[in-house]
């Protein structure tokens, strides 16, 4: 169902392409003006991207292999994957994010294939990949439409499915909670956590099973990180 007006995701767009947009391509970018609490989030995001690209090449070369990069950002996962000889089809909600990465690809993707980008939610993503790839997007949504997001995934991927999610463990919902206590000022949009539980229901719904988990933390950053294929 959707919430009363209008719903998370004209929220989360619209928070992407202005004060989230400027927020997070500092987080995932390179320059030095960010602070404490922004330097950890660059460096928990960081580990997410290298263990998604070492489950990617455990089973060789990613040349020519078609991967869907769903909520690709500004392209922290989509340009590497690239690097490697990946055919990347990213996407991403937000039309700021989008023409981020594709500079930012146009730039670094020199031996491989410039992924291709679109501005699309991944609900209405189409087609079949190999793999396809959604990380720290969920935390957007709450788990009823978080639900209905990894069974559209699963039915686009054909062998991988890999998603990253803000886990809820206790002392997690605990954290998220002290912070909707005293919100920042750049708090803009609202943290959903899942619970592995909730998601490996979902997959399996959709006729998934995980075949990896971890989780990937550092002080402000926390990842569960699953990799499922079919069941
Ligand atoms: N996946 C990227 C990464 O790990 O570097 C970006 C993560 S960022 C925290 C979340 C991204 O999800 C934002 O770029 C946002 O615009 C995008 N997003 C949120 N909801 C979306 C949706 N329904 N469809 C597509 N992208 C979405």
């Amino acid at each position: 169902a959707e919430e009363v007006g209008g719903g998370d995701k004209d929220v989360v767009k619209e928070y992407f392409n202005n004060s989230g947009f400027q927020r997070w391509k500092k987080i995932y970018g390179e320059t030095d003006d960010v602070n404490r609490v922004q330097r950890d989030i660059r460096l928990g995001h960081s580990k997410t991207v290298e263990n998604v690209m070492a489950m990617l090449k455990d089973e060789g070369s990613l040349r020519g292999v078609t991967v869907c990069d769903a909520g690709c950002g500004t392209g922290s996962l989509s340009i590497p994957l690239a690097k490697e000889g990946a055919m990347v089809f990213a996407s991403d909600i937000s039309a700021a994010m989008v023409a981020e990465a594709e500079n930012k690809a146009k730039e670094e993707v020199v031996g491989g294939v410039v992924p291709k980008f679109e501005v699309k939610d991944l609900e209405s993503l189409e087609g079949k990949y190999d793999t396809v790839v959604c990380l720290d997007v969920l935390i957007h949504y709450p788990q009823n439409k978080a639900d209905g997001m990894i069974a559209h995934l699963a039915s686009l991927a054909e062998k991988r499915l890999i998603i990253s999610f803000a886990p809820k463990t206790f002392y997690y919902d605990l954290l998220k909670r002290v912070g909707e206590l005293f919100p920042g000022p750049s708090k803009a949009t609202r943290a959903y956590l899942h619970s592995e539980a909730d998601v490996e229901t979902a997959l399996r719904r959709a006729g998934w099973k995980i075949r990896k988990r971890g989780l990937i933390s550092t002080q402000f950053y926390f990842a569960t990180l699953v990799e499922a294929v079919p069941a």
